[in-house]
């Protein structure tokens, strides 16, 4: 296996999620898909926010930048005729100056009307923030997926399972040419969905469902892990762990899905130097994932930054050719993986 491929691995599974998601069936719902994000606690390779049509037409007039928890405490409250904010907002659980800050912050973005009464800062909604998260569905891009990966892919969904955040947990791994997929021979938790992607060459990857996940309870009080003993003969530790309740698993879902519809799954770039000559990456309508003609191979964000040895600036004479798009290759290449991941963002009715 190359340098690079799980980052390849995942880029493709990304790519696939956006075109096909969900498996086996057809889409009813049109889809955000976003990659390395989570919680301070646990982050998931892939993540497929599957969206209302309406909601997700209603969010866009918010912009594409997402909203924080703060902003989002002041959009989703915001009244529909003038009020002073504490009078209007629920008493957030920490100090009114928070508020008043993130009612500004609000106002200043646009996303809310503020005018001062006297010596109190009033509010209004622009719009209403819409209730766009359907279902959010994580996965866990293992390529290789052997014996010691699938143990600690155990502990991890446990804590998923128990917790709840998300709608299901999938196991994406690279097919095999097996009669049947080693991948079924592992001690997987059984609670995980499992996919096997054919990974094209450069393509489009494509990808089999080998195993339907348990539906989790996102709605329902969960139950955070924080420690567990190993179980072995010297270890008599108790298991560590604290209640999550609804409004708070409600809250961690809107905030990763803000975050999802900002970033999507191409901004690996924004880490990368897509400037450098030997960066390569096919623009076609479906990107795959970056190439590096120095390594010969899928190279990562870690190997392709500024201290990457074999780094040479793209020669000034391709920045006056107006390829692909004016300002050189590498300019070209952000701006068409950018309109790529605006595309996927429709625009709010009028
Ligand atoms: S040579 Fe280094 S900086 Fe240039 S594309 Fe390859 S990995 Fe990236």
């Amino acid at each position: 296996m190359n340098v690079g491929s799980e980052f390849g691995f995942e880029l493709q599974v990304c790519q696939w999620a956006e075109e096909y998601w969900p498996p086996e069936r057809s889409r009813e719902r049109p889809v955000i898909v976003a990659r390395q994000l989570g919680t301070r606690h646990r982050r998931w390779d892939t993540l497929v926010i599957e969206c209302d049509p309406a909601g997700l037409r209603q969010r866009a007039h918010f912009g594409s930048d997402r909203l924080d928890s703060d902003l989002l405490h002041v959009v989703r409250h915001a009244p529909a005729e003038w009020q002073w904010y504490r009078d209007a907002l629920p008493h957030p659980g920490y100090p009114w100056q928070y508020v008043r800050e993130a009612v500004h912050r609000a106002a200043d973005r646009g996303l809310i009307d503020r005018r001062r009464s006297g010596n109190k800062i009033q509010l209004r909604r622009k719009y209403e923030y819409p209730d766009w998260i359907h279902r959010i569905i994580a996965i866990e891009n293992k390529p290789d997926l052997d014996a010691s990966a699938a143990r600690n892919l155990l502990a991890q969904i446990e804590r998923d399972v128990a917790l709840g955040l998300a709608d299901e947990v999938w196991i994406a791994t690279e097919a095999t040419d097996e009669r049947i997929e080693p991948v079924l021979l592992e001690d997987v938790p059984v609670e995980a969905g499992i996919l096997t992607i054919d990974r094209g060459d450069r393509g489009p990857a494509v990808a089999n469902v080998r195993w339907q996940p348990r539906l989790l309870a996102p709605n329902d009080p969960g139950t955070r892990i924080l420690d567990r003993p190993d179980g072995g003969g010297y270890d008599a530790s108790a298991c560590r762990f604290e209640y999550a309740d609804p409004d708070w698993k409600a809250g961690k879902r809107r905030a990763i899905a803000e975050r999802a519809y900002e970033r999507g799954w191409r901004s690996y770039a924004e880490s990368m130097r897509p400037d450098c000559r030997h960066f390569e990456l096919e623009p076609t309508e479906s990107v795959a994932r970056p190439y590096c003609r120095a390594k010969c191979c899928a190279q990562t964000p870690n190997q392709c930054g500024s201290s990457c040895p074999e780094f040479e600036p793209e020669p000034p004479t391709w920045r006056q050719q107006g390829w692909p798009i004016e300002g050189g290759p590498g300019a070209g290449i952000k701006r068409l993986l950018a309109a790529q991941r605006d595309r996927k963002r429709p625009e709010p009715d009028r």
